[in-house]
């Protein structure tokens, strides 16, 4: 594959832009200076109008390609060269280059603009080589309707203003998608870290001053942190933080102006769940491991898009735990990141983390969450404990040496680490990073001896074709290697080296390597009677491990119902997260409002009544962290029970609150409004709801009442809420499939969210179509989806658009999702609902 920067290799752009925001119209002259390396050259453009174009000060003539997103011109010379081009271009609503996000302070429509250029929306706003190895200097010089009042930032400070316009310092050596800049009314707070660079975080006016200092604290020791771990400075003078109200991904690392979805950023720091703290915490915390790992160095093209993403996603771990150590937030990791990659990546037909693209919109496509992030900072964890924090510093230190303000290739990381540990990293690492998939390592005794085997583990249909792993082991026995590289492996006389251990036999202990184990009867029996020994990651590990097995069809889910009243009572918050899970999955094996479905409430009952009274409705002053992250489990699970106690003393803090809903304690509030929607609904209450759902500028009470608005029973609201999905007055484009997947979750409402993404799907590919999280509509489709009339339905609509670029895979994998649950569920429905029943009638 030929690319742009082969033969134009620019140096300094200097980019004017004038914005109306009236008209609509981006009015732009960029004068990019580079390298000639052919007479014959391209730079990108797309939506551009382009009026002239000069070559060294003469004008030449040019053509647009709009299929491949170019404009061609002939040079009279290669060498040093300088391009002047003027266009036009407008400004739209599609969340991509330069768009408007929309809001309201007291009632008052307003605007903020921004820019999210990441993959390839550079070239919409000025026409360039957009290619990440395309590192050149921008002055950016920037004029608009502007009004008293208003603020303009961008990557670097703003060094000068004249006429109107703002010139802004030249940036170093960076790629195009990483360029960003803002302007509108802006609310801001500033501080400065020890090695003096300037921290500031801004939001819309709708929010209140305080909102901002959550983030600001957590910024500033971020970067002070990664200073300090990378051991290399920050390299910009300033280090931006900025909540726009309309976001399509969930933040963006530009460097010097990190851009953010609102919830992801601001929050209320006298009432905000834990979890959600958490979640901006580690979001902000993988922004800016992006500020050297992704923006200093960068990966050459975007098949090495993991080197940025899995990097950042281990990293934000590493940082929160330094910064927040009370947090435990490995525990997240082992919740969310693991759970999703082990799931995901069992789906055959999954990209591998390292992946091949060429185009705009399989660009787009790569940045599957649950494989470029999870499974790649699993794969940098299980590099982490392998080589050690000495090693990885030493490396990365040399890896940023070698490659800053320039670009990298995967290999460049393994020799860099490699070397600082003194083994052949790229060896080991090359099987997880190359191939799709993952291990199921079996365990079992054959003949008086511990045998270990590996094999592709597959959830639905797959194609076994031997792949092998270099699996690290963590084993709790010492005659278990460091690797497995073989198919099989013989460990020795089991008797004997139980005996020499003292324990039972166990694999990836801490749950650090991406594979899961399946012991034979034995060796699970000993664990299992010794499970109250295990700490709760080991815990959580085995239930997580034994419900793939289930989805793989390895055991059988009824195995697995009479182990979860052991975990029940237990005060650890991820040990719950896991039993939760496989309980949750036992929804899927029950008709609406049949007798199993009866059974399987009375089950969550007695898994969670006891914990229920124990942590009460209301948090509690000074309650430890477990308890406040195990309460959300158990108060939904007592939701779906039905308990009466739960249901009546939620409706009556509900009622208490009434006046003011945004005042309930923040880690129960969803549940006390779903209580209500579920048990209460009514035309008034839906109403209140949404109108408060437009009014609030608090990021996590509008995340409540769009997860719980959608559970009502009740036909009429349901279709209601389908007609505001596209009001984006009401529900913004960038939080419809939240409101989506509500309505298809809700037996009485699937109908109706299935009708209205088959109906409109021209609607919503025109509305968030151009970005990444266009796909994911599909995915969560088939996240629900369980009978055979639906994977019917699903593959007759979905079939005819498997060519549509971008959505091949998601189409493909999808329907092998529901395929293997339908069929899953054929299966074994009887005998999982007999278990429930009879753990209803045991215990
Ligand atoms: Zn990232």
């Amino acid at each position: 594959m030929t690319r742009l920067y082969d033969s134009f290799q620019p140096n300094l752009y200097k980019v004017y832009l004038d914005i109306d925001r009236g008209s609509k119209i981006i009015t732009g002259q960029t004068k990019i200076s580079g390298l000639a390396k052919s007479t014959q050259i391209a730079v990108n453009q797309k939506f551009l109008k382009v009026s002239d174009v000069l070559v060294d000060d003469k004008r030449v003539p040019f053509t647009s390609d709009d299929e491949e997103e170019i404009i061609s011109l002939e040079l009279p010379q290669t060498g040093e060269t300088t391009l002047t081009i003027d266009y036009t271009a407008p400004l739209t609503d599609s969340m991509m280059g330069i768009y408007p996000s929309y809001y309201q302070v007291d009632g008052q429509k307003k605007q903020l603009i921004g820019t999210q250029f990441e993959t390839t929306a550079a070239r919409q706003a000025f026409p360039c080589v957009d290619e990440p190895e395309a590192k050149a200097n921008f002055d950016l010089a920037i004029k608009f309707d502007e009004k008293p009042g208003e603020t303009v930032i961008a990557n670097m400070p703003e060094v000068e203003v004249s006429d109107g316009v703002h010139y802004f310092d030249r940036t170093v050596k960076m790629s195009t998608y990483l360029i960003a800049f803002a302007f509108g009314e802006m609310e801001s707070k500033f501080t400065t870290t020890k090695s003096g660079v300037k921290i500031g975080v801004f939001s819309t006016k709708a929010h209140d001053q305080k909102e901002l200092d959550f983030p600001l604290d957590i910024a500033k020791r971020s970067i002070e942190f990664y200073e300090d771990f990378y051991q290399t400075p920050y390299p910009l003078p300033h280090s931006w933080q900025l909540a726009l109200p309309d976001f399509s991904a969930g933040a963006m690392e530009n460097w010097g102006l990190v851009t953010y979805r609102e919830a992801y950023l601001v929050l209320d720091p006298d009432n905000t769940s834990l979890e959600k703290k958490e979640l901006v915490a580690t979001v902000i915390a993988h922004e800016l491991a992006h500020q050297w790992f992704g923006d200093l160095v960068t990966m050459k093209w975007w098949d090495d898009l993991w080197l940025n993403e899995s990097f950042a996603n281990m990293m934000e771990y590493v940082a929160v735990d330094a910064l927040e150590p009370d947090w435990h937030i490995w525990e997240l990791f082992q919740t969310s990141e693991a759970s999703a990659a082990l799931q995901r990546d069992a789906t055959d037909g999954v990209q591998s983390v390292h992946v091949q693209v060429e185009k705009p919109a399989e660009i787009d496509a790569i940045f599957d969450s649950a494989i470029v992030y999870a499974k790649g900072s699993r794969m940098l964890v299980m590099v982490r404990s392998l080589i050690g924090d000495d090693a990885l510093r030493k490396g990365l230190k040399a890896y940023f040496e070698a490659h800053h303000y320039g670009n990298a290739s995967g290999s460049d990381l393994w020799d860099a680490l490699g070397q600082a540990a003194g083994i052949d990293l790229a060896k080991i690492m090359n099987t997880w990073l190359e191939q799709p998939g993952y291990p199921v390592v079996k365990a079992s005794v054959v003949d008086g001896k511990l045998t270990l085997s590996q094999q592709q583990f597959f959830i639905g249909e797959g194609k076994d074709v031997g792949r092998l792993w270099q699996i690290p082991l963590n084993g709790n026995y010492d005659a278990v290697p460091q690797i497995m590289a073989d198919r099989e492996i013989v460990l020795g006389n089991y008797n004997e080296l139980c005996q020499q251990a003292g324990a039972p036999f166990r694999l990836n202990v801490g749950n650090e390597s991406h594979f899961i184990v399946k012991y034979d009867e034995a060796l699970l029996n000993d664990i299992l009677d010794n499970s109250d020994t295990l700490d709760p990651i080991s815990q959580l590990q085995l239930l997580q491990d034994l419900r793939l097995l289930a989805e793989g069809r390895q055991i059988s889910y009824s195995s697995v119902v009479p182990l979860l009243g052991r975990f029940a009572n237990s005060k650890s918050n991820v040990v719950n997260a896991a039993l939760y899970q496989v309980a949750g999955n036992l929804k899927k094996f029950v008709a609406p409002d049949s007798t199993e479905e009866n059974d399987l409430r009375k089950l969550f009952d007695k898994l969670s009544a006891e914990q229920v009274k124990r942590l009460g409705w209301t948090p509690k002053y000074n309650e430890s962290i477990d308890d406040q992250l195990t309460r959300p489990y158990v108060l939904n699970a007592a939701l779906y029970a039905k308990n009466k106690d739960s249901i009546t003393e939620a409706h009556s803090l509900f009622e208490s609150n009434k006046e003011n809903l945004v005042a309930l304690p923040a880690d129960i509030r969803v549940y006390v409004l779903a209580n209500e929607v579920q048990n209460y609904s009514s035309l008034e209450l839906l109403k209140k709801l949404f109108n408060d759902y437009t009014q609030t500028s608090d990021g996590s009470y509008k995340s409540d009442i769009s997860l719980a608005l959608p559970m009502t029973p009740d036909k009429d609201l349901l279709a209601k809420i389908v007609d505001q999905y596209e009001n984006s007055e009401v529900i913004k484009p960038q939080d419809l499939r939240a409101w989506y997947r509500g309505v298809l979750a809700n037996d009485n409402g699937q109908q109706l969210a299935w009708d209205w993404i088959r109906n409109d799907w021209q609607w919503l590919e025109d509305t968030v179509g151009g970005d990444m999280e266009f796909s994911t509509f599909i995915t969560v489709t088939s996240g629900i989806f369980k009978t055979p009339q639906r994977l019917d339905e699903f593959k007759k609509f979905f079939e005819p658009k498997i060519n549509t670029p971008g959505l091949t895979r998601e189409i493909q994998m999808d329907t092998k999702v529901i395929e293997s649950r339908v069929s899953l569920i054929e299966d074994e429905k009887e005998a999982v609902n007999k278990a429930v029943s009879l753990f209803v009638f045991n215990n």
